[in-house]
């Protein structure tokens, strides 16, 4: 298996791009059939076009085409990371990408009529379930969205300002009164993850905003026994008695967390006429997005800082973002040229993450 001691640039964020296959919207006009990309999935790379003649060729870690499965899309991009948290190092997983490219289809699809439908959150937990069976081990969730700067639990909805600590000497982050919930087994998280959908609705409906508003965050907490040959992996605080237990020769148990991120919607926000409420709403959307590409690109330049307090988003991402931890950044887009502005956006926010 693969772990971060045998990745050569562990602090890097790896970047797919995935295309949603054409839908009926996208066919309503003749000029939509134009496709703005082309993409040449061997060759990892994705051609934008600029006008008629001419167009600008990209590379990405990854090019997933309208006919990529979502076992493929899990196993080359969520399964790295997967198997990372699973050794005792933090990661995360993205989606980026205007509202109706398939973030949510990406990450958050249960599949519970088609298995083969099944999106990361439930391939990654499958995954991570499979691999703690010993006693000693547990897999905990919490499921938050964050909206205006606001985090509300979506296991527990009745909370709606949960606070963001982090411990000093060690940088990790910690939610304090957010839901915990211990996970027996996959279907149990099927039905956290359904309820946590429908709090979701619910919330936003209330709200009256919209789910593409709004980043959903899960949170996976793992704790692990591992073997005598993967102990030495940097991170973690070590429990306690298990390290006393570790003399006679049983694993050491180690501590580590997933973030699966479905991000807001990207695009602009069409501000004119837009007031009150609305109006903070696109400063805010705005303020954590781009505050992450911020952060994206100062990791991407190594650079010595990385602007990590300037919103909740980042401030959340913190001890599982760069450093020895793994990320994984999907950007989605449609192939409609109607969209040609925001989908050259999301392309460039891709770029300038590797
Ligand atoms: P987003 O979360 O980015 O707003 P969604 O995930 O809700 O977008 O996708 C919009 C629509 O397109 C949904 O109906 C979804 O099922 C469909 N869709 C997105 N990506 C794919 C894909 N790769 N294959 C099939 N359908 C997709
Ligand atoms: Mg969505």
């Amino acid at each position: 298996t693969r772990s971060a001691d045998d990745d050569p640039e562990p602090g890097r964020v790896r970047v797919a791009v995935r295309l949603r296959p054409r839908n009926a919207e996208d066919l309503l006009s003749e000029a939509d059939f134009a496709d703005c990309v082309e993409l040449q999935p061997e060759l990892k790379r994705l051609k934008l076009k600029k006008n008629n003649w001419s167009s600008e060729s990209f590379r990405f870690d990854e090019v997933f085409s309208e006919s990529a499965s979502q076992r493929r899309v899990y196993e080359a991009v969520a399964k790295p990371v997967v198997e990372s948290v699973l050794t005792g190092y933090n990661g995360t997983v993205m989606a980026y990408g205007q509202t109706g490219t398939g973030k949510t289809y990406t990450l958050g699809r249960l599949g519970e009529d088609d298995a083969s439908e099944r999106g990361i959150m439930v391939r990654a937990m499958e995954d991570i379930i499979a691999n703690t069976s010993q006693a000693s081990d547990s897999v905990e969730i919490s499921y938050l969205q964050l909206y205006l700067e606001c985090i509300q639990d979506l296991l527990a909805p009745e909370k709606t300002n949960i606070p963001i600590v982090e411990e000093p000497k060690t940088g990790e982050v910690a939610l304090p009164g957010a839901k915990v919930v211990k996970i027996r087994d996959l279907d149990h998280f099927l039905q956290l993850l359904q309820t946590g959908e429908e709090n979701r609705h619910a919330a936003n409906t209330k709200l009256n905003s919209e789910s593409s508003r709004s980043h959903a965050i899960l949170m996976v907490q793992v704790r692990r026994s591992v073997h005598e040959e993967e102990k030495d992996a940097p991170f973690q605080e070590k429990d306690s008695k298990k390290d006393l237990s570790n003399c006679h020769g049983i694993p050491i148990v180690r501590k580590s967390k997933l973030l699966i991120v479905d991000l807001a919607g990207s695009e602009r926000l069409d501000k004119s006429g837009s007031e009150g409420r609305l109006a903070e709403e696109a400063k805010f959307i705005n303020l954590s997005l781009t505050s992450l590409g911020k952060c994206i690109n100062a990791l991407a330049e190594n650079s010595p800082h990385i602007p990590i307090r300037d919103s909740k988003l980042t401030r959340l991402l913190r001890d599982s973002f760069g450093g020895s931890a793994r990320t994984s950044l999907i950007v989605t887009i449609g192939p409609s040229s109607r969209h040609h502005t925001e989908t050259t956006s999301t392309i460039m926010f891709g770029q300038r993450a590797m």
